[in-house]
């Protein structure tokens, strides 16, 4: 089946940058991929490392080489977007404008900076309400960190973000995005973890909707534990049901309450109503609920259960993408962000998109240009223009282009909104301050491998065919027989060294998706922490260190799994400054800022600007810097776009 619609009603982009040569994609795009070895194709002997291999494609098409030069984000000349004209040596853009109007204009009503999902998804309801808008993104690519880029020929890598459950249900029945050719790979069972220990075979711990085998696989470890678990389960459910209303609404906004007139004061009395059925809903079980957010993930999971595997297996969630150890007061609230989800109606459950993550940003998009948005893509923002009261009016590009706008919305971090694109004077002291002091220190190193075999693992080794076994769709947990291997890892990093065993989460989409690779071959995700974003000594995140540390990775896969190494065709690491440099994320931060208790709620981004409004009347954030923070979920930028809708319309009767 096709994961895009037969006839599609509006035209799409292609949201896969890769080596193919650039041509607009047809409206169902393209075709099965070939079964063709890159490095037969390119006599890499036979499996290369991603450098080798470009080099060598570089020999054969210096034109490859220079959309190689884009992806890696070393820059990419301007060049012609608008009707999928071609620049020379065809660096030109993989994503073209496709809106009516054909070229970009220099007036729209709303012009929204960046083209992540959160900056599409405010487009898509801006222009939904009549409000004619625009989405400028620097990158060839739409999706910020929701794209699928064909990093090593052949492969299509979801590059950054790889899973789907956070995204709000709203959202997909409101801009239709099944109809705009989304398709999501449900996963069942959902999570592996091998054990490394002397018995043969090692046990292993598999993790699944169906509550009886997943209570039998935890009883190898403790019958205590099985019989705890679906308890657990009700218990955590419980609160994510009850923070759900919070997500999609502005947070409070105290000094409204009492301010302006009675109708200003009703109307923020309203805003109060998602914070008071969630206090209803959270009841009598609130000091629990209230332990579980502030507490460490560790002192709650050692409460419920006494096998390490199976904690430390639930602490990843508390501690991904958080420089914080299961031991860190607050690890609870990150690793219930992660369970708030849902996927296909089921709480909790994540899965992969089919296409990759960029297929869900094309999506998005197709939504918002269905409707008459304009998207391009290679428009770098370099300003936000002010006029004389201090109202933003619009923005000015790179290439000196200013396009006005009564609004404008920020979809790129905090950080570069206020401290780069906004003149510091314009902004209150204490403001820049606070934006200046949030906490983006980040772990996370994301490697994505080519490899031409799916990874067979001491505790379930692969059949015979080769074929992808149960497992082999799940979040695959390495390293993490112990809370303690965690904690551990998390230290080496508080000392600005990599860790020396570092917590893996290794995904295999091509599993359910096999379009994503080759034949036989497949795309393997390995995000991993910690890395500090700044080495010990002052060393650089150079390519000697990176492939230390990446080797060091691989060493540990291959330890469960051994053959691994011989089966890595290329990889493509991203550290905390390559994750900076070419996503835009401040620090690497994958949530565009810290999700600590204190970076949240009445304090994203800064405490009093949590509403999406801005020191700079006339300019929203609609990215995950604002509430409810980062993951792929849409809500900042749909409770960003019904906030500036609400003024744009004030601004009309004015
Ligand atoms: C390695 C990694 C793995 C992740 N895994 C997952 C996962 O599996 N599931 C999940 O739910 N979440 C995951 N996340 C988190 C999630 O991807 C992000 O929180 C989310 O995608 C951020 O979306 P956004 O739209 O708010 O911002 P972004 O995606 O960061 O988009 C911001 C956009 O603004 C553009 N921009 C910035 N400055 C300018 C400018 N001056 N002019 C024009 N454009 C500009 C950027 O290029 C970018 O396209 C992951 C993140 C990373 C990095």
């Amino acid at each position: 089946m096709h994961p895009w619609p037969a006839q599609s009603p509006c035209k799409c982009w292609d949201t896969v940058s890769g080596p193919a040569p650039r041509r607009p994609l047809p409206c169902p795009p393209p075709a099965p991929p070939r079964a063709w070895k890159p490095w037969e194709k390119f006599h890499c002997e036979s499996k290369v490392q991603l450098a080798g291999c470009w080099a060598a494609m570089a020999g054969h098409c210096v034109a490859m080489a220079a959309g190689l030069r884009a992806r890696l984000g070393m820059g990419c000349p301007s060049c012609c977007l608008w009707g999928w004209h071609l620049s020379p040596g065809l660096l030109g853009a993989r994503l073209a404008h496709a809106g009516a109007a054909g070229r970009l204009q220099r007036e729209y009503d709303a012009v929204v900076i960046g083209a992540g999902h959160n900056g599409l998804v405010a487009a898509a309801y801006l222009q939904r309400a009549g409000v004619r808008t625009a989405v400028l993104e620097k990158r060839h690519v739409l999706g910020g960190a929701a794209v699928t880029e064909e990093i090593v020929p052949g492969f299509k890598f979801s590059r950054a973000s790889y899973l789907l459950s956070l995204l709000r249900p709203q959202i997909y029945a409101e801009l239709e995005l099944q109809r705009h050719g989304l398709r999501v790979l449900p996963r069942d069972p959902y999570s592996f973890t091998p054990v490394l220990e002397g018995r043969r075979p090692p046990r292993s711990l598999l993790l699944g909707h169906d509550m009886a085998q997943t209570q039998r696989q935890i009883a190898q470890f403790s019958e205590k534990d099985a019989q705890a678990y679906p308890e657990y389960e009700a218990f955590m459910g419980g609160l994510v049901s009850a923070l759900d209303p919070l997500l999609d609404a502005p947070p409070v906004d105290t000094a409204a309450l009492g301010q302006g007139s009675l109708f200003q004061r009703l109307r923020a009395l309203r805003a109060l109503q998602p914070l008071l059925r969630s206090g209803l809903a959270l009841g009598q079980q609130l000091p629990r609920y209230y332990e579980v957010l502030t507490a460490p993930i560790s002192k709650i999971l050692d409460q419920w259960f006494e096998s390490e595997p199976l904690k430390a297996t639930l602490a990843t969630d508390a501690v991904i993408g958080a420089m914080a150890s299961p031991h860190t007061p607050g690890s609870g609230y990150v690793l219930l962000h992660h369970v708030m989800g849902e996927l296909e109606g089921r709480r909790g459950a994540w899965g992969y998109v089919a296409g990759g993550m960029g297929a869900l940003s094309q999506a998005i998009a197709c939504a918002a240009a269905a409707r008459g948005a304009h998207i391009f893509a290679e428009k770098m923002v370099c300003h936000v223009v002010l006029g004389k009261d201090g109202q933003a009016q619009g923005v000015l590009l790179q290439d000196g282009t200013e396009v006005r706008s009564k609004v404008v919305l920020s979809n790129a971090s905090p950080q570069i909104t206020f401290l780069e694109l906004v003149p510091q004077e314009q902004l209150p002291k204490d403001f820049v301050q606070r934006i200046r002091q949030t906490d983006t220190r980040s772990p996370v190193t994301k490697i994505n491998v080519a490899v031409d075999r799916l990874p067979s693992f001491l505790a379930v080794p692969n059949a015979r065919d080769g074929r992808p076994l149960p497992h082999h769709q799940c979040s695959i947990h390495l390293n993490c027989e112990g809370t303690h291997l965690l904690h551990q890892a998390f230290t080496e990093a508080t000392h600005g060294r990599p860790s020396s065993r570092p917590m893996i989460e290794l995904c295999i989409p091509s599993a359910l998706d096999p379009g994503l690779a080759p034949q036989g071959c497949h795309v393997v995700s390995l995000f991993t922490q910690y890395t500090p974003s700044v080495l010990a000594g002052g060393q650089p995140w150079d390519e000697q260190a990176k492939n230390a540390y990446a080797d060091t990775v691989f060493d540990c896969i291959e330890a469960y799994a051994p053959g691994f190494k011989a089966s890595v065709i290329g990889r493509d690491i991203l550290t905390p400054p390559d994750l900076e440099r070419i996503f835009g994320l401040p620090g690497g931060n994958i949530f565009h800022g810290g999700m600590s208790l204190d970076q949240l709620y009445f304090a994203r981004p800064a405490p009093s600007y949590s509403g999406y409004r801005s020191p700079v009347p006339g300019l929203y954030l609609c990215g995950s810097g604002a509430h409810p923070g980062g993951g792929v979920m849409g809500a900042a930028g749909r409770n960003a776009a019904q906030v500036a809708l609400e003024d744009f319309r004030r601004l009309r009767w004015q």
